[in-house]
């Protein structure tokens, strides 16, 4: 399956100048999502990565992506959300964006210590959010051992951004 085929490009969205990859149509195909989650599983399997005790997956797309890989490789799935959202005691990172700041939250009690974790997200450009979760799981203490991203915008370099860890991408632009 061409993923980049059925991946609506829509441009000058949300704002003038950027084309969105709108993952929606991909999400809609009958084996769109299985076969996305089977390419993330591949991949990390040819990356060597190991056993995986929890995939967090950066709202709200990497929601989508996370939760079915989280079934896929037996394990659990937590959420890193928006300020506000997650009720109990939170770790919290602020980071920059082009205008302003933004907040990520993950709760203190989802991973532990030593445990061992991918990251996904549905889109990497600048890396920024990534690299923010990626300090999400240092406060835990747990061990980051991937990032899966559906979607790379090699252009923005985000990668340089990201830990040394390996990286999963599935379609390129
Ligand atoms: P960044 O922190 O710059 O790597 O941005 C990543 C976040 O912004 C991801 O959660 C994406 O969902 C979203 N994003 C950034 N650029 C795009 C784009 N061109 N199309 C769709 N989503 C995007």
């Amino acid at each position: 399956m061409d993923f980049k085929n059925i991946i609506r490009d829509v441009p000058d969205f949300p704002q003038q100048g950027i084309i969105f990859r709108d993952i929606t149509p991909l999400l809609a195909h009958p084996q769109g999502l299985t076969k996305v989650i089977q390419s993330f599983q591949t991949g990390f399997a040819e990356l060597n990565i190991g056993k995986v005790d929890a995939v967090i997956g950066i709202e709200s797309r990497g929601f989508i992506l996370g939760a079915p890989l989280a079934i896929a490789l037996n394990c659990g799935f937590v959420p890193v959300r928006k300020p506000q959202k997650l009720p109990s005691a939170v770790f919290r990172v602020e980071y920059t964006l082009e205008y302003g700041t933004d907040t990520l939250e993950m709760h203190q009690d989802a991973i532990a210590k030593g445990q061992r974790v991918i990251i996904i997200d549905d889109v990497i450009a600048t890396g920024g959010t990534a690299a923010a979760t990626a300090k999400l799981v240092q406060q835990s203490g747990a061990d980051l051992v991937g990032y899966g991203f559906l979607i790379e915008l090699d252009f923005l370099a985000g990668r340089q951004a990201l830990p040394a860890v390996p990286i999963v991408s599935l379609v390129n632009y």
